[in-house]
């Protein structure tokens, strides 16, 4: 079993589709308990690297290490990693509660549990009033919120994000990023989290790394980014 927050290696990551290189030798560590942000323009690889972190896609050579160990291993285990996908990805014939509670059920957590942690989890998110419906009745800004919180209640060491904050409207995204702040001071979870908004990468993550063309142009704490980039790309982007 692996302590409550995991690193993650990835050791000169590549990945082709259909000959067109979208990943190129990326090595990137992250450290246990850190907020990471992958920043970078649309296209640039930012869900695929994210989706290879996950187990979900397979580089087509390198590594990618969960606290020093292959993915593989751990892949049965899902305290391991949550995910929160860009487009939701909600099971639609569930309920909002339903779908925090699919992954709980899956991994044994006994009743009272679950439904301690689903409860506090709608509450934080402000979606107790929705619980009983199903994704086709919420606006995209709610159905992004039970996304989060889907991953939420899963405790897990990794959380890995994909853009969550996309579709929910400019007033209650910074209540959101907020929220996503508290949950990382709370449970010091290792978080991934990708984005192309500059500043929501600057409010929330400990390092950011900037990404362009399936390359990291640069890794640093948000101050140095801004302060002193160190090629002309991210100097045009931040
Ligand atoms: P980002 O999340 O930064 O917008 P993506 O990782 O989604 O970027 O995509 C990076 C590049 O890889 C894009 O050019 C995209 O079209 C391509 N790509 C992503 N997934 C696939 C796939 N399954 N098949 C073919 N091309 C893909
Ligand atoms: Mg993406």
């Amino acid at each position: 079993m692996i302590k409550s927050n995991a690193t993650i290696e990835l050791k000169n990551i590549s990945k082709e589709f259909k000959n067109s290189k979208v990943i190129d030798g990326m090595n990137l560590f992250v450290k246990a308990g850190e907020f990471l942000v992958l920043l970078g323009p649309s296209g640039c690889g930012k869900s695929t690297t994210l989706r290879m972190i996950a187990g979900l896609e397979e580089p087509t050579s390198g590594d990618v290490l969960i606290d020093g160990e292959n993915l593989q291993k751990l892949s049965n285990d899902g305290h391991v990693i949550a995910m929160v996908f860009q487009d939701y990805a909600l099971y639609p014939n569930m309920t909002v509660y339903q779908n925090l509670e699919y992954a709980l059920k899956v991994h044994k957590v006994p009743k009272e549990e679950r439904q301690a942690r689903i409860e506090s989890v709608l509450g934080t998110l402000n979606l107790t009033e929705y619980k009983d419906r199903l994704p086709s009745q919420l606006s995209g800004g709610q159905k992004q919120r039970v996304a989060v919180g889907r991953g939420m209640v899963k405790k897990s060491k990794i959380f890995l994000l994909d853009e969550p904050l996309s579709n929910i409207d400019v007033q209650l995204r910074e209540k959101a990023r907020d929220e996503i702040q508290n949950l990382h001071v709370m449970n010091q979870q290792t978080i991934v989290y990708v984005t192309h908004d500059q500043l929501e990468a600057m409010a929330l993550g400990d390092r950011i790394a900037v990404m362009d063309q399936g390359i990291i142009q640069m890794i640093d704490e948000p101050e140095n980014i801004y302060n002193n980039p160190t090629n002309l790309f991210v100097a045009k982007f931040i």
